[in-house]
């Protein structure tokens, strides 16, 4: 059977990147191969995210082009899948009548039959929720065998319902995989020559939770540590409130988890997160800190802000400059905020003008740029062990991360991609480091 073509585009998390592998796996079986030439597509997938109104506009964009394709070629098939089309459903087939098929987050096991479907003319929409784990397991993700650092999704969804966030309405509540199908997993993936791998969900560390047959999320990390060739784990999105001592401890007891953590804390003022509905408090969130700190000295610690949420007052916004002070975060991915409809924070007074938010988001910025230099910096001299990933920006050159997760570049030959090398550290920038081979 001749291949055809599927253009796949991704927007948004990891999860959503996570989520294309394993659509571009199972359509193999209908004959579909990726191609990234978006005019030879014979099929073409958005994969959609609708965490903040930005992404959500771009797919709309992005949809409206598409549009003189489909008019060109009346056989191409295209479809949105993702958080956009979880929310928006049938309208998607509505708004945009060139669109052929709309599948939901728990839907992409329909994905083939949808396509089918498709080919034959037929226009539908599946976003309904399924309460069981089997959707993560059927298809896994096709795996590039160049690639030495692999995400591996262990659950999906969330309950806490954060009061700006979309994700439960869009991803569904939190189900957790079956560990044994995950060791599965990294046990093949290890075989392939896979060294590292990233353990995905929306709130990592309550994987297991609802599920009393199976390990806590710092119980499935010690199973998959024991599998050999297996040499790093790392994994992301940690939520505050469920970080336990128990996990906290694996920082300290399991050299192949990374000494690097993302750890949210949105605001650094108790009044905002308790709008916030996250359910710690800036001391709390501050003794986890202290915690990690002392179970892995150096710890590499990133985080989130959001900048003018309703009712954050200037001292409010003080309270969260001085806490990225005191973290000392690598790096804060800070976003002003913006409402998300169906969210309860939508429902939320706005006093803060678009001005006063830009201007507070600026002014963290500049601190977080000024920390995040000055910890790269502190490794300039040291040595380290780079997972060597890929091919530098600059002739010559490699690029592979360390352990803190810092992306480092240095001189070397493309036949250590794959392998560990140790460099000194050379020269620190703002986004990376530069090394030499020892
Ligand atoms: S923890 Fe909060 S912010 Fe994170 S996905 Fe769940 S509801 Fe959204």
């Amino acid at each position: 059977m001749k291949s055809k073509n599927l253009y796949i585009e991704t927007f948004g998390c990891q999860m959503n990147v996570n989520d294309s592998e394993r659509i571009v796996s199972m359509l193999a079986d209908a004959g579909y191969s990726p191609d990234p030439v978006l005019k030879k597509a014979d099929m073409i997938l958005l994969n959609t995210c609708s965490v903040r109104g930005g992404a959500e506009e771009r797919v709309y964009n992005r949809l409206e082009n598409l549009r003189v394709l489909k008019k060109a070629n009346r056989r191409l098939v295209i479809g949105v899948g993702g958080c956009v089309a979880q929310h928006e459903g049938e309208l998607l087939l509505e708004k945009f009548p060139w669109v052929d098929l709309v599948f939901g987050t728990h839907n992409l096991h329909l994905l083939p039959d949808m396509v089918k479907a498709a080919e034959q003319g037929q226009r539908r929409s599946e976003t309904s929720f399924i309460d069981n784990d089997q959707r993560l397991e059927l298809f896994p993700a096709v795996q590039e065998s160049s690639r030495v650092s692999r995400f591996v999704t262990i659950m999906q969804g969330c309950d806490n319902f954060c009061s700006y966030c979309i994700v439960p309405f869009v991803r569904g509540r939190e189900v957790s995989r079956r560990s044994d199908e995950i060791r599965e997993e990294v046990r093949l993936l290890a075989e392939s020559g896979v060294k590292e791998i990233v353990l995905l969900g929306q709130n990592v560390n309550s994987y297991g939770l609802n599920t009393p047959d199976q390990p806590s999320f710092a119980g499935l990390i010690r199973q998959l540590a024991e599998i050999e060739g297996i040499r790093r784990i790392r994994f992301t999105t940690s939520h505050p409130k469920d970080m336990s001592d128990e996990l906290i401890a694996c920082f300290s007891d399991i050299p192949k988890v990374c000494g690097q953590i993302q750890l949210p804390a949105q605001s650094g003022s108790n009044a905002v997160l308790k709008r916030m509905n996250r359910g710690y408090t800036r001391e709390s969130y501050l003794d986890r800190i202290r915690a990690l700190k002392s179970a892995r000295p150096g710890i590499v610690i990133t985080g989130d802000m959001i900048v003018g949420f309703p009712g954050e007052t200037e001292e409010d916004f003080e309270q969260t400059m001085a806490l990225i002070e005191e973290v000392r975060y690598a790096d804060v991915y800070s976003f002003v905020y913006s409402p998300r409809p169906g969210t309860r924070a939508a429902e939320f007074p706005e006093e803060i003008t678009r001005e006063q938010k830009q201007e507070r988001l600026e002014r963290l910025l500049k601190v977080v740029r000024r920390i995040t230099l000055e910890i790269n910096s502190s490794f300039t001299g040291t040595i380290q062990s780079i997972l060597v990933e890929g091919l530098g920006k600059r002739p010559g050159q490699v690029s592979g991360r360390a352990d803190s997760g810092k992306t480092v570049n240095f001189i070397g030959s493309p036949d250590l991609i794959g392998s560990f090398v140790d460099v000194r550290i050379v020269a620190a920038y703002q986004n990376s480091l530069a090394g030499e081979i020892i």
